[in-house]
């Protein structure tokens, strides 16, 4: 864990999230493009912007997060669905132009009864009519819990979509904690087995970011239910393995915990707490 935030609101701008994540000692945040039920984004505002900037730049912050509307589906069998995640991610990518570096986080989707191969073509055919050669941000899939007919839940399907990407540089992998242990992946009786399976079949140096959550349900669950830092099944001694593990403490990693602006101020503390090595 080199930097560590959690998921704020932009409703009040971009200058507004870096103080909030500076008063609850984060040195990095994650934010929605827009409200998470899709929807029409605000413009812009520069001024704005060029604030957060210099905030992060003041405060050694890591790189900011922003995550795609859950209603992006881009292997939806519906035609109007897949142009709607395509316009959000031209929308949304042409945007953080304006945060140099920034990570794109989104779910690779539902394939609602198409199977995975064709859902997996379809995620690759949007990556590659959005990506283009001077794109700053880089896109991040994010591993998936399985429910219902999720795509992202193994390791080798966020591989197939990899592998379909053209322009490589640009796209990574954003594991989610909670989602893998739900998945059937033991991340806390078998870390280190785990990042070897990821190595293997994914390679490590793809992994760019880890939401940090615990699950309130049993490892292979297929649920998807977040819960705060130690109070679920991955527990507290696990959460401490993961933020210290050589293989991920280079890595910025975001909460998506079920708190408001104090709990998570508590759970950064804590975290900070349980660090191995200076900050
Ligand atoms: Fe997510
Ligand atoms: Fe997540
Ligand atoms: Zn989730």
């Amino acid at each position: 864990m080199k930097h560590i935030g959690c998921h704020l609101s932009v409703t009040k701008g971009y200058q507004h999230m870096g103080k909030e994540a500076l008063s609850i000692g984060a040195d990095t945040f994650q934010f929605f493009t827009r409200n998470p039920r899709g929807g029409s984004s605000k413009k812009l505002d520069m001024a704005d912007v060029t604030a957060l900037l210099a905030l992060m730049e003041a405060h050694q912050f890591g790189p900011v997060l922003a995550h795609a509307p859950y209603t992006v589906n881009p292997c939806s069998a519906d035609p109007r669905v897949r142009e709607f995640a395509f316009e959000v991610f031209v929308e949304d990518l042409e945007k953080l132009q304006a945060i140099p570096g920034a990570y794109y986080n989104f779910h690779p989707g539902s394939h609602v009864g198409q199977g995975t191969e064709t859902g997996i073509l379809m995620i690759t055919e949007l990556l590659n009519r959005v990506m283009f050669p001077e794109m700053t941000t880089t896109v991040l899939l994010e591993t998936m819990s399985g429910k219902g007919s999720e795509i992202g839940r193994t390791f080798e399907e966020i591989k197939a979509i990899i592998d379909g990407v053209q322009q490589t540089e640009s796209i990574g992998v954003c594991l989610d904690t909670c989602h893998v242990y739900d998945a059937g992946y033991d991340i806390a009786q078998h870390l280190d087995s785990v990042l070897d399976d990821f190595d293997r079949i994914i390679g490590l140096s793809r992994l760019k970011a880890i939401h940090l959550n615990d699950s309130k349900n049993p490892m292979g669950s297929a649920k998807d239910r977040h819960e705060r830092i130690g109070e679920g099944f991955l527990g507290l001694e696990a959460i401490e393995a993961i933020i210290n593990h050589p293989k991920l403490k280079h890595l910025p990693f975001y909460l998506e915990t079920p708190n408001e602006i104090p709990g998570y101020a508590e759970e950064i503390a804590l975290l900070r707490r349980l660090k191995k090595g200076a900050l």
